[in-house]
This record gives C-alpha cells, structure tokens and sequence, in this order.
C-alpha cells in the first residue's frame, strides 16, 4: 500500500473499507471496549458505513480502562502478539498519562506512516534532521519517533537533546550548545515545537551560528497562528536558505505521527490513510458532519495490534476535505483548518471562559511573542509574557483579553524560559489551570 498516498480517491477508500473489514473482525472478539458496545447495543457493523453506529469514544473513556482498548493477540503472529514499545499521552487538560501500546506489526505502520510524512513534507535523500524535541519522564513519540521517522527514509538525524527532563538524567544540552549542534552538523531541518525552534532560531542570530544549511522547519505540538508562521519563515530564510519554508503538523500521540502540511496552508494530510479514517461530527449531538463543516475530529484505527481506538475523539474542531490537494496532488483526506481545542470551558470568577478565545485574544496582540495564561487560586487570571516589560502593551493586552472574554487578566513579563521551557514539558500549554479543587 506503499503508495496509496498518490493513488486515486476510489483506490484509497476501497484499501481504507479492505483494513476496517479486517480490523472490526478482530476487533468484535478481541477489543473488550468493542465486544462490550456490539453485545450491549446488539449492533452489526462490518463496514466503514456503518461506522456512525458504533458510540464515539472519549478520551476519558480510554483514559479511564486503557486496558479495555488493548487488542488480546494470542494466537496470532508474532509480529502481532509482541509488544514494541509503549508511549504515553502527556500535556492533555487532563495530564494523566495513558499507554499507548504498539506492537512491531504496529510499528513497522508507523514506519511507514513517518515516512509518508516525509514523502509529503518533500524530504530529500541528502537532508539532515536535527531533532529538537527534548526527552521526557516517560517515553513520548515525538523525541523517539523523530529518530525513526528518519530510519523510515534512510535520512540522517541528530538528537540534540535539549534541557534535562529528570534529575536522573546528565546528559541534556542548554541552548547553546543546541545552536552548535546544528551548525556543527549541518542540519537542513528543524523539527520540533514551535517555542523551542523559536528560541534555537533566536540564538542562532545571535551567536551569527551557521545554520546556512537549514531550508525547512518542522513544528508540532503547539498552535501556530499565521503571524508566527511567516515570523518563522522570515528567520529561516535569513538564517538559512532563501526557500526555506514552516510545514506544520497535527500530531497525535494516538497516531504516533501526525497530519502535515505539504505546503503553507495545505491543510494537514492524513499520512497513512489505510492506518487512519477520519470524520468530523457535531461536538453537540455527535452527528457526522458533511465535509468542510467545522467538527469534533474522530479518528479510527483501521491497522493496528497493539491499543486499537475506533471513533476516538481527538479533542479537537477542524474540518475535513476528501477533495485532491491543489499543492501536492495527493488524494489523502486533509484537515482544511488549524485544529483547535475542543476542551471544556472553564469558570473564573464566576464567569466561563473559552480557552481558544483567550489564546486567540492574546495572539492579536503579541503575535509571535510567546506567552502563557495561568489560573492561579484566588480566581486571579495571570497571564505571563516572555520579554521585556512593556507598559503600553501590558494595558493593550490586557484591554483585549477583558474585551474578548470579560475577565481582566493580571499581565506579568517574564524570560522566555519561564513559559517554554525544555526540561519541564515537551511543549508549551497555552492555558493552564493551577487552581486547587475545591
Ligand atoms: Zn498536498
């Protein structure tokens, strides 16, 4: 199915329905979520149709018997039956950890989806990564599955292992020595969140390192809006090549992966579309939506051994596109819009507050400037900004945050290794509740 990718839209969504038949067969008598919902509701579901009958799964849900996701393999090939590897899910609202488990038929899929995200992202034989993502107290897809992403296209890459995630762990670089790294090495890209790169970038000016290679950057893991992105593109290309350009990911720890842009604003294409279905539904009533309606995003696993997820939500709204890509060509489904949060809304002081209107407020007025929104106790709404301290913007700032949401917000300006830094979360979370339950 190596180049389903490129394959017409027929092609694509006769392998996607070949997987699924497969996947539910072992799914009914080996996944107790499943064997539960199908005995309980006594419902039939054979093919992609039918999906819709199947209750969409919640993160809670998985997050509450992880166990009840695993497929049991006895019996079937070894392949199937060994456990590979097993990441966690971190950063979520939530924040508790859940294994994702993969087993080496799954891995060798998730080599092959990390390479597709290569093939869309026009990765060359003689490119270099640089891999930015720091390591984490429990294994986490991005830092390893950037090495393998690598592996899957032959592609040469260098850990620079940023910060020092453990006090049980020695060998971490500051910042620095990252810039030397991928100097020394002569990286051509750049892989990892946006507040780190940026800093990396940032540094490089700075110190005049020679990063003349570098003529792409991978981010994931945190939003980017279109300001940041052409600030991004901006001091790539001063910094490195004059074509140098920003592809974006929606990663997914329940992927091992992510969906990635083929080009600015290509939408975010489904890497792997014998691996992944998708469908956007109404987070309200969690009624299918017809494509280019905006949605809670599900995926389905149509490939896997290990932990097996069908009509998962992802927590996020986006829409999705069946149509050809204009960039590439490809036929993959996309998602035509930056995903966004879909979490619950939270109350402070007495008033509910959306954490995607809160972002949104603050980017206006910053842009690229990073920055973070604390809940502390005592219902105060912080939000700290990296840089200098700035009276006009701090009232600006502040002005728009009460506009949008009606909370006046307590701006405070701190470095910018308070809000991202490397040694304390892989990415940077925008909105953060530190309130104590009552
Ligand atoms: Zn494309």
């Amino acid at each position: 199915m190596d180049d389903l990718l490129y394959a017409n839209r027929g092609a694509i969504e006769a392998a996607q329905e070949r997987c699924f038949s497969e996947m539910i067969g072992l799914a009914a008598e080996r996944h107790g979520r499943t064997r539960a919902l199908l005995a309980d509701k006594n419902l039939a579901v054979s093919s992609l149709r039918h999906l819709a009958r199947l209750p969409v799964t919640r993160k809670e849900d998985y997050m509450r018997e992880p166990d009840a996701f695993l497929l049991d393999t006895q019996g079937l090939p070894e392949e199937m039956h060994t456990v590979w590897d097993t990441m966690y899910t971190t950063g979520s609202t939530a924040g508790v950890p859940t294994p994702f488990v993969s087993t080496t038929y799954d891995f060798f899929r998730i080599l092959e989806a990390n390479r597709n995200m290569l093939r869309l992202r026009g990765a060359r034989p003689d490119d270099v990564i640089a891999n930015l993502f720091p390591l984490t107290a429990r294994p986490h897809g991005a830092f390893i599955r950037t090495l393998h992403a690598a592996a899957s296209m032959n592609l040469r890459v260098v850990a620079a292992l940023p910060g020092n995630p453990s006090p049980y762990f020695t060998l971490g670089n500051d910042l620095g020595r990252v810039v030397e790294v991928v100097a020394r090495c002569r990286s051509t890209i750049l892989w990892g969140v946006p507040s780190y790169v940026r800093r990396v970038l940032a540094r490089a000016e700075e110190a005049g390192a020679d990063f003349s290679a570098v003529r792409l950057a991978f981010l994931t893991g945190e939003g980017l809006n279109e300001e940041s992105r052409d600030e991004f593109t901006r001091s790539l290309r001063r910094l490195g090549t004059r074509e140098a350009w920003v592809s974006v990911s929606y990663g997914a720890t329940e992927m091992q992966g992510g969906m990635v842009e083929c080009a600015p604003g290509s939408g975010y294409h489904n890497p792997a579309p014998d691996q992944f279905h998708f469908e956007v539904v109404d987070p309200a009533t969690l009624e299918t939506l017809p494509d280019g309606k905006p949605g809670l995003v599900l995926l389905t696993h149509l490939r896997r051994r290990g932990t097996v997820l069908l009509r998962y939500a992802l927590g996020d709204i986006s829409t999705l596109s069946r149509e050809r890509c204009p960039h590439c060509g490809s036929w993959t489904d996309r998602l035509t819009t930056l995903p966004r949060r879909a979490d619950a809304l939270l109350k402070v002081k007495g008033t509910l507050v959306n954490p995607t209107v809160l972002v949104q407020a603050a980017e206006a007025v910053l842009g690229a400037r990073e920055f973070q929104f604390v809940i502390r106790d005592g219902e105060i709404l912080g939000l700290n900004v990296a840089g200098a301290i700035d009276e006009s913007l701090s009232k600006r700032l502040s002005d728009n945050v009460k506009r949008a949401c009606g909370v006046t917000p307590a701006v405070e300006f701190v470095p910018d290794e308070a809000i991202s830094d490397a040694s304390k979360a892989w990415k940077t979370r925008r909105v953060i509740d530190q309130r104590r339950p009552m």
